[in-house]
């Protein structure tokens, strides 16, 4: 008997970061559905982060995306909330230090900022918040949260962003002293990804996918 061939979907990830299409991959084990990103597309313009929120980013950047190529798009958004900062730098932790800001600069902005608040007012959360929508304009948002508190001086190696400053609740190491994989069992990006597969489960139907 002649077996059906059944064609993979396809999912459009709206990042040119691989490391976020080999993390969906880990998340998504061996469902029959083709992961694409950003480098796999040509003539698109550089959708402009300017909501007031993590959502609103991730859903304008995932819409934009899927309306214009046609592929149901996941987009996401993140970034650290300080309290005692009144919840900065949030939506502007990639350029906290300016628009050349990096790493190193960002870090040294926060630790400036931070000099003299006191270890109990130090508490913080890494917020990220994934967006899927369809071509039809459709969108779903998974959030994943870590809580923790700001160092007073950076360590460990791993990670990137603000990973050498945050401490996870109920740990004594910061994200860049967690491996990898000890890292994206507790993260924000760890816990909304594994919600965002319930909901890519649903757009795609499951029968379509396994
Ligand atoms: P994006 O949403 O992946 O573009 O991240 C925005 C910014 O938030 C990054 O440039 C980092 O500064 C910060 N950030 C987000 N997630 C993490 C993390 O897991 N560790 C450290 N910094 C992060």
């Amino acid at each position: 008997m002649e077996r059906e061939l059944i064609m993979p979907q396809t999912l459009l990830l709206a990042t040119r970061n691989q490391n976020k299409k080999k993390e969906l991959r880990k998340i998504i084990g061996n469902w029959n559905v083709n992961l694409l990103t950003l480098d796999d597309m040509s003539d698109l313009p550089e959708v402009v982060e300017d909501g007031a929120t993590f959502a609103e980013n991730a859903i304008k950047k995932a819409r934009t995306i899927s309306a214009l190529t046609g592929y149901i798009t996941l987009a996401d958004d993140s970034g650290l909330e300080v309290d005692a900062l009144g919840g900065a730098p949030g939506i502007f932790s990639a350029r906290f230090a300016g628009t050349d800001a990096d790493d190193v600069k960002n870090n040294q902005k926060l630790l400036a900022l931070m000099g003299n608040i006191s270890n109990e007012k130090r508490t913080a959360r890494f917020v990220c918040v994934i967006a899927i929508a369809t071509p039809e304009g459709s969108a779903q948002t998974a959030q994943g949260v870590c809580p923790g508190t700001i160092e007073n001086a950076g360590r460990g190696q791993g990670g990137f962003g603000y990973d050498p400053l945050f401490i996870p609740q109920g740990y004594n190491k910061t994200f860049a002293e967690l491996a990898d994989e000890e890292k994206n069992e507790i993260s924000h990006r760890g816990k909304a990804l594994r919600e965002a597969r319930q909901l890519l489960q649903q757009v795609f139907g499951a029968e379509g996918i396994m």
